[in-house]
């Protein structure tokens, strides 16, 4: 993990003043780098029995997909809305500044399955949470979540334990 880490660009004032965002590019774009992560999350996913993997459009997709190929098990994309070509279910959820909206093919998941959620980084949670409960709309059981970076400051894997949602994550930036 602390080799992992130094992957990390960290670009400052991104998407707004003040903002160190973490970007994952430079993990990803390093092989060993990213075959390592997906290595540790898949790890984290077959220990909680996942029988499907979940992302959250769009880095959630490069991480939640490489699990998924690896545990030779489904993947369920999270989409943003007006993606997907079928009706959809949606949650609303708040944002900092305005609102967002998640959508799952309905059909996507049998009733009780066992699906982890898996995306690049975990802040507030509100991404995670709404994904959750999507998830759940949809007749999945959701007990784990895997992300490659927490910023436990932020207290989203606080929000999301409080939902019933474990959190595992590969790494932490203050
Ligand atoms: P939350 O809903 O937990 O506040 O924010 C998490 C969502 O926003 C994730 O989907 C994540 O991709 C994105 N996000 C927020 N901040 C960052 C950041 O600093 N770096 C990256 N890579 N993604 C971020």
């Amino acid at each position: 993990p602390d080799e992992l880490k130094l992957l990390i660009r960290t670009v400052p004032d991104f998407p707004n003043a003040g903002i160190q965002f973490r970007d994952i590019t430079t993990l990803i774009g390093n092989g060993r780098g990213l075959a390592a992560t997906v290595q540790m999350l898949a790890e984290a996913a077959q220990a909680a029995g996942a029988a499907g993997i979940a992302g959250m459009e769009a880095r959630g997709f490069i991480f939640g997909a490489a699990v998924a190929v690896q545990l030779e098990l489904p993947f369920i994309p999270i989409r943003k809305p007006g993606k997907l070509p079928i009706a959809t279910i949606g949650v609303d959820y708040a944002l900092e500044y305005g609102s967002d909206r998640l959508e799952i093919d309905p059909d996507a998941i049998e009733e009780g399955d066992n699906v982890v959620i898996v995306d690049d980084l975990i802040a507030t949670g509100g991404t995670a949470e709404a994904a959750a409960k999507l998830l759940r709309m949809a007749g999945a059981n959701v007990e784990q979540s895997l992300f490659v970076i927490d910023l436990p400051d932020l207290g989203g894997a606080r929000l999301l334990e409080d939902n019933g949602v474990s959190v595992f994550s590969i790494m932490q930036f203050e």
